[in-house]
């Protein structure tokens, strides 16, 4: 159990200094004791309180990193339930699984694919962040040189699956450079894992039959120093890690129960692929922070990465793009010109429908922080000004040679005022972004 913030508060200087933030000493030991603050933005805490405060002031998830720069992994650190009371930071990492039993063209081929899972939404990137390599069958020489083989073929982070020691031994040492993950503790070879981890200083997963053992395991792995520990808590049914994986967070999160403020490590059951993409969906959402799948077909880990991004998307801050000109294919001074928010969801829906209307054109973004359409004038950041002073400022007037600009038919209300702003014609176009493929052909077709 952690410690209250006035124990917190017994141990600090108390000068009220307001150095570290908040205004008084009790003010930062309280946020200190909810894990908002940090021991070292006090500079005049004794070295006697810092040993003794030391577990209370670190995170109540652990950040752990697997792999190298730069597709090193970064999990845990997190430090709210829901997403939606501050952020969630570090966004599960997918892993997909190889058995060692492939043969050297099927391995090229799974590992082609892989490093294939490659994808651009809303103008961001995203991938698959790791490979799960797990034995099957074979002795321990055959899987550290099948590592080996999978390591060279491919740049992601890498899991070791094995419980044998002896095999892990050999595989994390063809691989001690990569940082690998080594997935594999349990009751019975704790102690060999445990060096493992130590000896080439890589995180460990600790894998018991349930919660209670995983939370024992992890708690001599701790009493061993070995500190970067990721939980398994040893079900495979979706529901029994939906409520394991939920413990675990607001066991470490409400309770500051460290044996459990670890990262998390989910490995999906289900064999029917999409069967597979829902239940990893379960474990994204809540809260893996791996989840280890078994398809890598393109068309269903989008979903899975789509769901990732819109759940650790901060909801303080909105994906944006530029505000500015953007030419939609071949753009000329006779194509229209569309007017929408920065809000990256919105922009890249007009864009697509601008796109599939055939009709080559220009979209001018305006800057709204990243809010949509109606969010953006209800909040006074799209109107008739900001799109009069966009239409200055982005250079449509020496890109196209007429003087007609198409606003969202939701901010008609703002066509008048704009029109005199601008001296433009304001054309009010459809309400939804999937209406414009009709209204260009009707308006801009031959
Ligand atoms: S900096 Fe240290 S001494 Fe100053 S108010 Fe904060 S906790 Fe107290």
């Amino acid at each position: 159990m952690g410690l209250t913030g006035l124990d917190i508060y017994k141990q600090l200087p108390k000068k009220n200094c307001g150095e570290c933030g908040p205004p008084t000493c009790l003010a930062f030991a309280m946020a200190l004791a909810s894990g908002k603050a940090a021991l070292e933005s006090c500079p005049y805490v004794s070295d006697a309180a810092k040993e003794n405060l030391g577990a209370a002031s670190a995170p109540p998830i652990r950040l752990v990193k697997i792999g190298t720069a730069p597709n090193e992994v970064a999990i845990g650190d997190e430090t709210v339930i829901f997403r939606h009371d501050k952020t969630f930071f570090h966004e599960t990492g997918v892993a997909i699984l190889v058995g060692s039993d492939l043969d050297d063209a099927a391995l090229d081929a799974k590992i082609a694919k892989i490093n294939d899972l490659k994808f651009e939404r809303v103008g961001l990137k995203y991938t698959v962040n790791l490979v799960a390599i797990k034995q099957v069958g074979g002795g321990a020489d055959e899987y550290a040189a099948f590592v080996k083989k999978v390591a060279d073929k491919t740049s992601l982070a890498l899991i070791l699956m094995t419980d044998s020691a002896d095999a892990m031994g050999k595989a994390a040492e063809a691989v001690a450079a990569r940082k690998p993950l080594l997935y594999g503790a349990t009751v019975e070879n704790l102690d060999a894992m445990l060096a493992l981890a130590k000896k080439h200083t890589v995180p460990l997963t600790i894998h018991g039959k349930d919660l209670d053992e995983t939370a024992a395991l992890a708690e001599k792995a701790s009493a061993a120093g070995v500190k970067d520990v990721i939980l398994d808590a040893g079900q495979r049914e979706t529901a029994k890690v939906l409520v394991a994986l939920t413990q675990c967070r607001r066991l470490a999160i409400k309770k500051k129960f460290r044996p459990l403020g670890f990262p998390t490590i989910a490995v999906t059951s289900e064999e029917d692929p999409l069967a597979e993409i829902v239940q990893a969906s379960v474990y994204v959402a809540k809260y893996a922070s791996i989840v280890v799948i078994k398809t890598d077909v393109k068309e269903q880990v989008l979903p899975l990465l789509t769901l990732r991004q819109n759940v650790y998307t901060d909801p303080q801050k909105p994906i944006q793009v530029e505000a500015k000109l953007n030419a939609v294919g071949a753009a000329t001074t006779d194509s229209p010109v569309y007017v929408t928010t920065n809000f990256s969801l919105t922009y890249y829906t007009v864009e697509g429908e601008v796109s599939a209307s055939k009709i080559p054109a220009w979209i001018l973004s305006v800057g709204t922080d990243g809010t949509s359409v109606l969010t953006a004038w209800a909040a006074g950041k799209f109107t008739s000004e900001s799109i009069a002073a966009a239409v200055k400022s982005s250079g449509v007037e020496e890109k196209v040679g007429h003087r007609n600009i198409i606003i969202p038919g939701y901010v008609a209300v703002l066509s008048g005022k704009l029109g005199e702003l601008t001296g433009w014609k304001v054309l009010v176009g459809p309400r939804e972004a999937a209406g414009i493929p009709a209204f260009a052909k009707q308006r801009f077709s031959a």
